[in-house]
Formats: C-alpha cells, sequence, structure tokens
C-alpha cells in the first residue's frame, strides 16, 4: 500500500481528500502544519505528498523545499490562488504538479495516480499494476483500484488476462464464461466488453485500451 502525507490546514478540504484517497487504498496521514509535515516526512518518509501552499506556520513552498534537501517524493501543491501558480510554475521548487481549489477529489487521486506511475514509484507495488487479478478473491485490480464487475465482465476479463496477446472468439469467450454459453448470443459479448471498457477507463485509460478488437476474429488483451 502506497502512503500518502496530506499537508492541508482547512479540515473540510483535508476530509474530502483522506476520504477519497482511503477509498482508493492509500494509506492517509494527515497533518495540518508544515512543522508537522517536516517531522512525519523524517520518520516515515512517505511515498506521496499533497502540499497545500498556504498553510499556518511556514509556505507549502518552504516544506517544499526543505523537502527536497533530502528526497525526490513526488509532491503534488493544492493552490488556492492564481499568484501561487506563478510561483509554483517560475520557481524551480521541484514540484510535481498542482491542483487549484476547488477542486473534485476524484481529480486529485487521479492525479497522484498519474503522477506516481509517470515518477515510476508505483512499479514497486504489486497493487499498482495496470492490471492485477487475484483468482482467490476473484477480484481485479486496475492502477491498485479494484474494479466492481458483474460476474460475466469478471469472468471475460480473467480469461483475457491469462494469455495476454492470444486472440479469443467470441465462441470462445462465452464458451468459457457462460455456464450455459446455448442462451447467449455473439452480440452479448459485445455488450459485455463495451462496458467492461468503460469501467476500465474509469480507472486507466491505459488500461481501457489493453482490451483490442480484432475484426471478424474476437478480443485479445495487449499491454
Ligand atoms: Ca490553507
Amino acid at each position: 500500500m502506497l502512503s500518502v502525507l496530506i499537508v492541508e490546514d482547512e479540515p473540510a478540504i483535508a476530509d474530502t481528500l483522506i476520504y477519497a484517497l482511503r477509498t482508493e487504498n492509500f494509506a492517509v496521514t494527515h497533518v495540518a502544519t508544515g512543522g508537522e509535515a517536516l517531522a512525519h516526512f523524517d520518520r516515515h518518509a512517505p511515498d506521496f505528498v499533497v502540499l497545500d501552499i498556504g498553510l499556518p506556520d511556514f509556505t507549502g513552498f518552504d516544506v517544499c523545499r526543505t523537502i527536497r534537501q533530502t528526497s525526490q517524493v513526488p509532491i503534488l501543491f493544492l493552490t488556492a490562488r492564481s499568484s501561487e501558480i506563478d510561483q509554483v510554475l517560475g520557481l524551480e521548487l521541484g514540484a510535481d504538479d498542482y491542483v487549484t481549489k476547488p477542486f473534485s477529489p476524484r481529480a486529485v487521486v487521479a492525479r497522484v495516480r498519474a503522477i506516481l506511475r509517470r515518477g515510476g514509484a508505483v512499479e514497486k507495488e504489486e497493487s499498482s499494476e495496470l492490471l492485477a487479478h487475484c483468482e482467490e478473491t476473484m477480484m481485479i485490480h486496475c492502477c491498485g483500484q479494484a474494479l466492481d464487475l458483474t460476474a460475466h465482465e469478471y469472468k471475460i476479463l480473467a480469461i483475457l488476462l491469462k494469455q495476454p496477446g492470444r486472440v479469443f472468439t467470441r465462441e470462445q469467450l462465452l464458451e468459457q464464461a457462460w455456464d450455459d454459453p446455448g442462451s447467449a448470443m455473439d452480440r452479448t459479448i459485445d455488450a459485455h466488453i463495451k462496458t467492461l471498457r468503460a469501467k476500465l477507463r474509469e480507472a486507466s485509460e491505459e488500461a481501457a485500451e489493453t482490451i483490442q478488437t480484432r475484426r471478424g476474429l474476437g478480443y485479445a488483451l495487449v499491454f
């Protein structure tokens, strides 16, 4: 599990971020001042820092500079004013990105994931593979996020995942994923692939594109 330190002095904003990140399987710690942030950082070395710029003691810029003396941890700034954005862009602070308040917690989570993917911090974490299948729990995770699949969607994706690159015909998928394939039709598979792609797309555009249509033949999962 990747750990995220949220440094934010406005409780309402902190709460929504904590909730959004925990829902997505991050281990979240929240502090409200720059001093606490640096103390926590020294002791726990989190994998990611979400850093408000306007803090009661230091500015987020100060905190970022201090962290950068010892660490290349990804840092995402929360900004409230355009003057702050200018500073983020103008100074070489070593921040990885910023979001402007007000923001949707979902957008922040997406940004965190994108930065982690870019930075490679994610690669060491099994939970954040593009697609990870656990046969025991019958769950498939996309970039660390559990996919909410119907039984048929799950079976189809599990079949494709078992042999990446192999093209499965609609008939083969029906046979393997349906208990009573005779009752279903070829276009049933197409409909399920469509909803599967939509669900993957919510987690990751890249993941949605791994399911490829081979016209006239069937479907394959290609990484
Ligand atoms: Ca603030």
